[in-house]
Parts: structure tokens; sequence; C-alpha cells
């Protein structure tokens, strides 16, 4: 496994003075509701840098301790150190939808996200030694470095933004797609596509829309058609 710890270069208290995300009370609640808590938590690995999904990242590192992993390509959003590719997100802002994300989003506190003071990265292929032991597949594209969790004991695939059942243009679930906003490289993402078939039937985790059960084959094929 070819990881690696990256450290931003500012004190660690810069971060406490920023809001923190509105969903951490969820993690404690959702914990709880699994019979766990906070020192059951073993990591928190990021499927990409995007402010959406780091949310309380640093607030559970600060918290516990337990290392947050990002792939290398996404370092640089995760720390607050690049920007992320809003052009797309622009062009839709007449959409109804698109405003409202927007909207929940500045409420939520999503656009002041902690960066994450320090992470440890991985590489495509690498297996993770945490429980479930996942596999981490790049599938670049949404961005640089967006990774895939397949977890294969239990047939799971955690795929953060590689692909959505929600159309953010639209507010409509719609079954697999590449995502409609917010691609640093729609052409990649639609390549990195491969990278997901052959994975056999899973139950696909999307960052954006409900679960789905199904062949990964036919995932691949549905998204393709956009
Ligand atoms: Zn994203």
């Amino acid at each position: 496994m070819s990881t690696g710890t990256s450290s931003r270069a500012t004190t660690a208290s810069s971060s406490s003075t920023r809001a923190s995300p509105v969903h951490w009370p969820q993690l404690l609640s959702g914990l709880a509701d699994r019979g766990y808590g906070l020192d059951d938590v073993a990591a928190l690995v990021l499927t990409h840098g995007h402010a959406d999904h780091v949310g309380f990242a640093e607030r559970l590192r600060e918290t516990t301790s337990v290392p947050v992993f990002v792939h290398e390509a996404d370092v640089g959003l995760a720390q607050g150190t690049e920007d992320v590719s809003v052009g797309d997100a622009l062009v839709n802002l007449w959409r109804p939808a698109v405003l409202a994300l927007l909207f929940e989003l500045g409420r939520n506190g999503g656009l002041s996200i902690p960066p994450v003071e320090e992470v440890q990265t991985f590489a495509d292929g690498d297996v993770l030694d945490l429980p479930g032991s996942p596999e981490m597949i790049h599938v670049p594209g949404h961005s640089a470095g967006s990774c895939a969790l397949f977890l294969p004991d239990r047939d799971v695939l955690l795929c953060g933004d590689a692909l959505a059942t929600l159309d953010l243009t639209t507010g409509r679930e719609r079954g697999p797609q590449i995502m409609s906003l917010f691609n640093a490289d729609g052409a990649r993402a639609r390549a990195s596509l491969d990278r997901l078939a052959g994975l056999g039937e899973v139950t696909l985790l999307p960052g954006h829309g409900r679960p789905w059960r199904g062949e990964m084959d036919e995932a691949v094929r549905l998204a393709r058609r956009q």
C-alpha cells in the first residue's frame, strides 16, 4: 500500500474557530442507533475532496484522532488549497433545483467547511487495513482523486460522486448516472466507468441519491445512456 501523510502548514486552532458542519449530530445518532460511539470509529475515508463530502472530517479527526484518508490527487481539495471546479454549476444556476441545492449548501455551512489539517493518502488498488477491508478504485473525472470503495465481503460499492442516482439539476431520482454538476472533467468521468463494470451485483451507495441494487454492468450501461 502506498500511503502517506500530508499536513497543512497552519495551526490546528485555525479550524476550531470555524463553524462545524451541521451533519455532526447525524453521525452521533447514526452510531448510537447501531450501538456504537465515537470510540468505535476507526477512520474516515473520503471518496473525494469536495466540501460537501469533507463535511465534519476535521472535527472528527480533532475529536478522535482517527486518520482521514483521501486519494493523493485530492489532497489539495480536502485541505482547502485547491479550488473546486464550479463551471457547470454556474451555467445551470437558472435551474430551480440548482438554486435550491446551493441555498441548502450555504445554510448548512457547506461554503465554509474546515479544511482537514492532516490526511493520509492512498493509491489506486490499495486495500485499506480498516473494517470491511475497502478496495480503493480510482475513478477520476468528477475530481482528479475521485475513488470508489468496494467492500467485497458484502458486495457494497460506495461510489462517492463517480455515479449518482439523483440528478442535481432537476432534483429527481432516475437511476445510476454521471453526476450532472461539479465535474472537473466529464469525459474522464465517463471513461472511468470502465473501472466499475464487472464488479458483479452490488448495493450501490452514491453520494447523492438513494441506494441502488443491481449488476454494475447495468449501472454503467444506464450511466452511459446520458
Ligand atoms: Zn463531489
